[in-house]
């Protein structure tokens, strides 16, 4: 077959829709634990195909650029191996920062390592509008003005909310929201301003041969900032315990903020990766907002929860705790014909989840109905119990969310509660004056026995005292949660 501009611009634009049709399928295999492995693979593959399909185009268009006899193609060419060596630099610099990140990154650090990774996809934004209005791909003109105006204000606001996300996830930054006076009204103000900004930059951005004005470089640069002081104060005014909302939040607006970098550089893959992403990260939003009865706008809008779970519970509002030691956990669970484990952050931190697993085992080995009643946003990430528990070889079919179990803890002789705090507390049902009134949650104290395992009487993440520590049939197991269930596992083996 001839290379001919036809050909090579034929199998590009076959490459990118084979990439697409990847994503696709990687997106439907991550929806169900037994094919998530194989979504993961065809991701890699679209993502090989995609980089391969983009780099061969640049390097081509570099070369048609070398033998255009048209002076002004001339005065812009770059040789294509020159283009080649910049794109593998690139390549090089990436691969040598993110490669050791990845590789010591803690499963209970992955939503700050996603948050500052979002980051880096708004900044690239703002960079790659800047630079489509300096020397813009195509024709120019007030289309591709809007679509610079749209990318730079997602971009930027997506730059300053993934890193106050990341700084409030990492506990770097109080994770109380911050409410300035009049807070909603500023936002307004903010997003009015940016419409007329927009306006005006469409109308005098460009002069004649749709060359950037003076006035275009200050229209466009005040609409970046307008979009990073958006960015840093519409996600500090939300609070830690809608903190699983913003991640998935600022994932969808990466999306965007990439689809509209596709826009910009006519890029069509990127504008089908960036709405994959942004599609998907605003319906895993909503799915959110639902588990945890709240409205998107009210999270969007933040406000809700207090500082970060250091405060002890008072036990004068809530009457004595009873305690438990692991011998006396061992024997209950011994003569218990149904258990239900409900994990949570806390058994991640302690990475509990290998001698969880042995347990179960154990348990069921005996006879004993063990399950798994899994909050939608237990932990500190979506779907974060899940991949622990899947990694600790717990078989699948045990591992239950939360609607599909919580009309069986009346049923359950023990449960145990490893490591959860906000997703088991009851005063989200009871107590309509509870920051945290009316998020679903686990309904563990219908249970006969309730052990929880944690270290302290200390909150949870969203800094509210849980009624659940101190009912009759609740007992304390202190301690980390892993050196706890280790030693259940020696007092059943005795
Ligand atoms: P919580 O954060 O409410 O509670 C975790 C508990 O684990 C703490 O009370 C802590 O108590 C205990 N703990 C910590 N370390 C250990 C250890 N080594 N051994 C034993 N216990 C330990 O967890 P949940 O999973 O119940 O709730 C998740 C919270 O996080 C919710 O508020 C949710 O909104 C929020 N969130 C969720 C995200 C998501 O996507 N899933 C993302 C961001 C936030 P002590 O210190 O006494 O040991």
């Amino acid at each position: 077959m001839l290379l001919t501009t036809e050909n090579i611009d034929q199998l590009i634009v076959g490459a990118y829709i084979v990439a697409g049709v990847l994503f696709i399928l990687s997106l439907a295999g991550l929806s169900k634990q037994t094919t998530a492995r194989m979504g993961n693979i065809a991701g890699m593959i679209g993502m090989v195909l995609a980089l391969i399909a983009t780099i061969s185009a640049s390097v081509w268009d570099s070369y048609l650029a070398s033998v255009d006899p048209d002076p002004l193609v001339q005065a812009t060419r770059q040789s294509p191996l020159m283009t080649l060596a910049l794109i593998v630099a690139v390549l090089l610099i990436g691969a040598l920062i993110g490669t050791p990140i990845a590789r010591k990154v803690e499963m209970t650090q992955m939503p700050e390592l996603i948050a500052i990774f979002h980051s880096f996809v708004g900044m690239a934004a703002v960079l790659v509008g800047f630079n489509s209005f300096a020397v813009p791909d195509g024709a120019g003109g007030p289309v591709h003005l809007v679509e610079v105006a749209l990318g730079v204000l997602i971009g930027a606001y997506t730059f300053t909310g993934s890193v106050i996300a990341y700084l409030k996830l990492s506990a770097k930054m109080s994770s109380a929201p911050l409410t300035l006076p009049g807070r909603n009204i500023l936002n307004l103000f903010g997003f009015v301003l940016f419409f007329a900004l927009m306006i005006w930059f469409t109308i005098s951005g460009t002069g004649a041969d749709h060359e950037p004005t003076t006035l275009g470089w200050i229209l466009i640069i005040a609409i970046a900032a307008i979009g990073f002081l958006l960015g840093f104060h519409m996600v500090a005014a939300i609070g830690g315990g809608d903190m699983p909302v913003v991640v998935s939040m600022l994932n969808s607006y990466s999306g965007w903020a990439a689809a509209a970098a596709g826009f910009m550089l006519n890029n069509n893959l990127l504008i089908i990766t960036g709405s994959l992403v942004g599609s998907s990260g605003a319906i895993l939003s909503y799915i959110m907002c639902r588990a945890m009865n709240r409205s998107f706008i009210s999270v969007i809008l933040g406000g809700f929860g207090v500082d970060t779970g250091t405060v002890a519970a008072s036990s004068d509002e809530h009457g004595e705790h009873r305690e438990i030691d692991a011998a006396g956990a061992a024997e209950m669970l011994r003569n218990a014909r149904s258990v239900i484990i409900t994990p949570g952050y806390g058994m991640a931190v302690a990475k509990a989840q290998y001698p969880v697993a042995e347990i179960t085992s154990k348990l069921r080995a005996q006879g004993v109905n063990v399950r798994f009643g899994v909050h939608p946003v237990a932990g500190r990430l979506p779907g974060h119990m899940n991949v622990l528990l899947a990694e600790a070889n717990v078989p699948y079919d045990i591992v239950l969310e939360m609607d599909e179990i919580n009309e069986d803890f009346a049923e359950t002789d023990v449960v145990l509660v490893i490591g959860a705090n906000d997703t088991v507390n009851p005063a989200a049902l009871d107590d309509p004056g509870s920051p945290i009134a009316g998020m679903p949650v686990l309904e563990v104290w219908k249970a006969e026995n309730v052990i929880v395992f944690k270290r302290s009487m200390a909150t949870g993440y969203a800094g509210v005292q849980n009624p659940l520590f101190f009912k009759e049939n609740t007992q304390m197991l202190f301690g980390d949660a892993k050196q706890r269930v280790e030693d259940i596992l020696r007092s059943l083996d005795s």
